[in-house]
């Protein structure tokens, strides 16, 4: 299918975009654009020290050439992550109110205000906000729109992340990195000239990220067979049914070539549209993406520096791979149902190892918390696990053409130039092998290791990842 035609039917099952275009030159368009949708109210374009003179400066010229009130507003700092610290920021900032903008943005010692008092009454007197920047610029409009009632326009500047096109914002309150819901931009218009010239990491990272889609598609197949979440088409086969091809040129993207970037960028924008379509982030993310949140949520550094989602995300994506790799080799039609269920935990039981595994985590609730929503009882996973076993000669094969194996995965990272092993992140083997009771826990959403658990096969599952011979052996 030609990329149009793709588009054309990924924006008929979007629900919050209209307008996704991408190409050399669009900066230009943006006035059209902004007519089309917002007509007669006042913009602020939104933009760091590294986006403005990527960008943001020209978007600004453009519109104000176009007499469109327009302000702006540059984020002062090289590095920050999307904390909600930075949401009351932009909230100030689509107030219209700059300086406490400003204020809040440059104390140290911010407290956060209450999540649930950040919605304002809607007002025709708000700016719009379009959006210069990678991810984290993306969801702090995002959100902030959301809270002010109104839409607003992205400009991309670096195929980084698939959050640009995606329902709900990613932000880190209260210690815990949290999906919030809220509509993705009415309108993405996305240079290719301007994406192609980001910074090479920012590229492998989004390279990485459209990856993690390879495992993550793998586990929601699992939760769709045992009806704790089910496949919705048109979520999977907008993203799914060209994933690989978007992924098969990773030397051109090492490259910079603009047509390997732009096949990036759509399956970043797509992925978007599955998860607008889905209304979750089900369609792009699990485990793999649960190894960077822990690392966010611990603040992790690497040489003084905070590292990026899709570098992260890398990390969890090759250990999924590898978990794959390593579970494919089990016999689940040959597993003993009844000795499975009688030896089940209880929910207490589960909620008591959630407060353990927690007890020095940054939020010691978070396990309790999700196990007691994912928790099923013994009857439910006699059913689950007979699904399996009698469906496992299926199952496995399809498994096993979804997920690639971790070598490929690894190779295809070594070429675009993103992580291919912990340590280019600065996190030891043991340290990811630590985190496997954290990522079974922390999120509702079942799992493969939910599936493990199950099956009775969690723990030598996960020590054959670290054994001598093992993808990440220790
Ligand atoms: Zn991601």
């Amino acid at each position: 299918m030609e990329r149009e035609e793709r588009v054309r039917r990924a924006l008929a099952v979007s629900t919050d975009t209209k307008v996704f275009e991408m190409g050399r030159g669009m900066l230009e368009k943006v006035p059209v654009c902004w007519d089309r949708f917002f007509a007669g109210r006042k913009a602020v374009v939104i933009a760091d020290v590294n986006t403005w003179p990527a960008a943001g400066n020209r978007v600004y010229e453009y519109m104000v050439a176009a007499g469109i009130h327009t302000q702006k507003y540059i984020i002062d700092k090289k590095e920050f992550h999307a904390e909600w610290k930075y949401i009351e920021m932009v909230d100030k900032i689509l107030d219209g109110d700059m300086e406490a903008a400003k204020a809040i943005e440059n104390d140290p010692d911010h407290v956060e205000a209450d999540a649930a008092k950040a919605f304002r009454t809607p007002s025709d007197s708000y700016p719009i906000a379009v959006a210069v920047g990678s991810g984290v610029i993306n969801d702090l409009c995002k959100l902030c729109s959301h809270h002010h009632g109104q839409q607003y326009l992205t400009v991309p500047t670096a195929a980084s992340v698939d959050g640009y096109s995606s329902f709900g914002a990613s932000i880190s309150w209260q210690n815990a990195k949290q999906t919030f819901d809220c509509p993705a931009p009415v309108a993405i218009i996305a240079d290719t000239d301007v994406i192609a010239n980001a910074p090479k990491e920012m590229t492998a990272a989004g390279y990485a990220d459209l990856a993690a889609k390879v495992p993550a598609g793998g586990e929601w197949m699992i939760a769709d067979l045992v009806g704790a979440e089910a496949i919705i088409p048109d979520a999977w086969h907008i993203l799914q049914d060209d994933l690989d091809s978007f992924l098969s040129n990773p030397e051109g993207v090492a490259a910079g070539d603009p047509e390997a970037i732009a096949d990036l960028f759509e399956g970043l924008t797509l992925s978007g549209f599955a998860m607008q379509a889905a209304r979750s982030s089900r369609p792009a993310s699990c485990c793999d993406h649960l190894f960077s949140h822990i690392l966010d949520m611990t603040h992790h550094r690497f040489n003084g520096k905070l590292q990026s989602h899709g570098f992260q995300v890398a990390i969890g994506t090759l250990t999924m791979c590898a978990v794959f790799d390593e579970f494919l080799k089990y016999d689940l039609s040959k597993i003993d149902v009844d000795s499975l269920v009688a030896a089940w935990p209880s929910l207490e039981e589960e909620q008591e190892r959630a407060m353990d595994v927690f007890r020095d985590f940054p939020a010691p609730s978070l396990g309790y918390d999700n196990i007691t929503k994912k928790y099923t009882s013994a009857d439910s996973v006699r059913r689950e696990l007979t699904l399996f076993k009698e469906h496992w000669g299926l199952m496995s094969a399809v498994l096993r053409a979804q997920v690639w194996p971790f070598e490929k995965m690894k190779r295809h990272f070594e070429t675009v130039g993103a992580p291919s092993d912990p340590s280019d992140i600065g996190v030891t083997r043991e340290q990811v092998r630590d985190m496997f009771p954290i990522v079974q826990l922390m999120r509702w959403r079942f799992n493969l290791l939910d599936l493990a658990k199950r099956a009775g096969i969690y723990d030598s599952l996960v020590s054959s990842v670290f054994a001598r011979g093992g993808a990440w052996e220790i």
